[in-house]
């Protein structure tokens, strides 16, 4: 039996797959301790997992984020973890010398749980509930220029909030180490192998685990007529206009909608627009995806893992960079198409697409096969009961692969910086950027030559 602690952000998305878990850990007779926030309470409990509300440490935010009408962007959320870290500190410090935990398992972007895993060297276990991002797998993630420019613009003050970590002794040079994954540390993927992009390039460490869900629910898609479901997920849902064409598109057609609309838009002011439409707030989606035959959605990790759980193929709409992975990828699988154009007409034709093109349902029902066969909450409490894990010679043999065509790298630019400095003394001339402009043109021969010599080695 194990003393084992869970931190987890407040997000649906992000507690979903651990409950399953956290069950099985519980019955298998381990004692478990979630810290997470009073909306997550029930579900936690019902697991028998002990619940510690951390509600009066999360900082203040905005009306509009509480009402959920706005979103937070990155850099709003890395300063309310760093934030919410420090608020944490001397709490988490009593904590853990009374629990003792054997074993710390940490959502990938709740720091509280990973520094405390780290200040108090206790093994840690990350639970991914997205792709594993390395430098293969991130190709997969397209930021959009708002994105992009958001990370720009933070930079400074998510620097000023790492400087104000390090007075409870935090020393974090940049958040980037502590959101990505790299092959040193344990860590939990709710995807198959087959499923998570490049999963070649991950070490031992990795348990790609597949979905981790809690149902009885069996794919089930004979109906007089054919179902369709609409969600965006629970985070960015505040889309009235999206539904209202969404209904536009399909009330002349032979099918069931049932649309999900989450907590900001009132389901009252869709109801009735159409008689084949159902609007909720929210529905069981596992119930709903077993029955449903086609699914337009965000491609939150979970709702897209659910969807092919229940073999149903999807029409994509993500709406930011860690959806656009996921979309992808399914695509790869074949279990569905984007929505090009969110008008009434490219929502019609995306969805009738799929519903009448057999190929989709197909390709999402060989995803049902691999991710029913996964290892699931089982594999994933094993992997937690029994970590630290040890690194396989392999694995060492992987990262020595890793890191050192990174230097090899980095020295064929401090060779060309310095050729371009001493151009003048060696040749008596000013144009040294005839250097830079050669040793552009040669690095991706150098590189790829590293890269070949590295595989055979
Ligand atoms: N969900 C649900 N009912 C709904 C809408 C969503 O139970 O009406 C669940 C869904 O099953 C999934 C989670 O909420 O487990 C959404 O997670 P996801 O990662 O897909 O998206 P997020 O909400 O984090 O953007």
């Amino acid at each position: 039996m194990k003393n084992i602690m869970f931190f987890c952000i407040p997000a649906y998305g992000h507690h979903n797959p651990t409950i399953a878990v956290v069950k099985e850990l519980v019955n298998r007779g381990n004692r478990v301790r979630y810290y997470s926030f009073n909306e997550f309470r029930d579900k936690i409990e019902s697991t028998g997992a002990e619940f510690i509300s951390c509600d009066m440490y999360l900082p203040e935010v905005s009306e509009d984020i509480v009402s959920g009408s706005t979103t937070m962007s990155s850099t709003e959320m890395t300063i309310v973890d760093l934030r919410t870290t420090a608020r944490m500190d001397g709490f988490l410090k009593e904590q853990v010398e009374e629990f003792q935990p054997d074993v710390i398992v940490s959502d990938s972007v709740c720091f509280w749980g990973k520094l405390t895993a780290r200040k108090y060297k206790i093994p840690m276990v990350v639970s991914t509930t997205t792709f594993a991002f390395n430098k293969h797998s991130s190709n997969y993630m397209k930021s959009s220029f708002s994105e992009i420019k958001d990370l720009i613009k933070g930079n400074k003050l998510v620097k000023a909030e790492l400087k104000k970590l390090e007075a409870y002794g935090y020393h974090e040079k940049s958040v980037m180490p502590l959101v990505q994954n790299d092959n040193y540390t344990d860590t939990i993927v709710y995807a198959t192998k087959k499923y998570q992009p490049c999963s070649e390039t991950f070490s031992k460490h990795y348990a790609f685990v597949g979905p981790s869900l809690l149902t009885d629910y069996k794919p089930d898609k004979e109906h007089d007529r054919p179902l369709v479901y609409i969600s965006l997920g629970t985070v960015v849902s505040n889309k009235p206009d999206f539904y209202k064409k969404c209904i536009q598109a399909l009330e002349n057609e032979d099918v069931d909608v049932i649309i999900a609309c989450g907590r900001v838009v009132n389901p009252d002011t869709l109801n009735g627009l159409a008689d084949n439409v159902k609007v909720y707030q929210s529905v069981n989606q596992l119930e709903i995806l077993s029955k449903a035959n086609v699914f337009l959605t965000h491609n939150g990790m979970n709702s897209t893992s659910e969807s092919l759980y229940m073999g149903t193929p999807m029409v994509f709409f993500p709406q930011i960079n860690e959806q656009r992975a996921v979309a992808r990828r399914a695509g790869e699988m074949g279990a569905g198409i984007e929505l090009k154009e969110e008008s009434v007409e490219g929502i019609h034709d995306a969805i009738m697409e799929v519903l009448t093109n057999e190929k989709y349902a197909k390709s999402a029902m060989e995803c049902s096969e691999d991710f029913r066969a996964s290892e699931g909450p089982k594999g994933a409490a094993e992997f937690i009961e029994t970590a630290p894990h040890v690194m396989p010679e392999e694995d060492k043999k992987m990262i020595y692969k890793e890191v050192i065509p990174g230097v090899l790298e980095l020295v064929f630019w401090c060779v060309a910086i310095a050729l371009m400095i001493g151009f003048k003394s060696l040749t008596g001339s000013d144009k040294w950027w005839i250097v830079a402009i050669v040793a552009n043109i040669c690095f991706p021969f150098y590189k790829k030559l590293i890269a070949k010599i590295f595989t055979l080695l």
